[in-house]
């Protein structure tokens, strides 16, 4: 196992759009592994490819195992549960993965990012999706998801598309992020 450096805004490399993978070997497989121990490392709960300088659409997330996907339970309350260790992990590992649908409903959650450490913002998205990916067992996997794993699909899947969750929010609002988190990772 070896981490990764996790890219942070204003780089680049965000911006780009993530290649489909074509063959997945064994270095597609530790690529998955060591993005899941990066992401632990950063308490992270989803990480793109695209974060570490990667261009292959390659995700991984833990929202945890509970009855949490059935309610409608808060960032705070989740972090509450997992300091409380309600929570189980469900390391998720996806290969191309692709949003087949999207739920009507919206819900708003404040998302955060790895990449733009240190700065929130509430995002209004569906709250349930189906999402079709290859595991790493290379089987075909269709997914039904809502609450804070339907949240987290579309943040990660944004990021293989150069998308960043403030561009989901209004400018005056991304422009001051983006201002202060680049002066303050400039110093670093
Ligand atoms: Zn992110």
């Amino acid at each position: 196992m070896s981490l990764y450096e996790i890219i942070k805004v204003p780089n680049p490399f965000l911006k780009i759009k993530a290649k489909p993978v074509i063959d997945i070997n064994n270095n597609i497989l530790t690529i998955l592994n060591d993005m899941l121990e990066t992401m632990y490392n950063a308490n992270g709960i989803g990480l793109a490819a695209t974060q570490i300088a990667i261009d292959k659409r390659l995700i991984v997330m833990d929202c945890g195992k509970s009855d949490f996907e059935e309610s409608d339970v808060t960032e705070e309350e989740y972090d509450e549960k997992v300091r409380n260790n309600k929570i189980e992990p469900n390391p998720i590992k996806m290969i191309n993965p692709e949003i087949i649908n999207l739920g009507k409903d919206l819900q708003e959650r404040e998302e955060g990012c790895l990449s733009i450490p240190g700065y929130n913002a509430n995002v209004k998205r569906p709250s349930s999706l189906t999402v079709k990916y290859i595991n790493e067992n290379k089987k075909v996997i269709t997914l039904e998801a809502k609450g804070l794993l339907a949240t987290c699909i579309q943040h990660e899947i944004d990021h293989l598309n150069g998308i960043l969750f403030i561009d989901h929010i209004s400018k005056l609002k991304r422009e001051i992020i983006l201002k202060k988190a680049i002066k303050e990772y400039s110093k670093q």
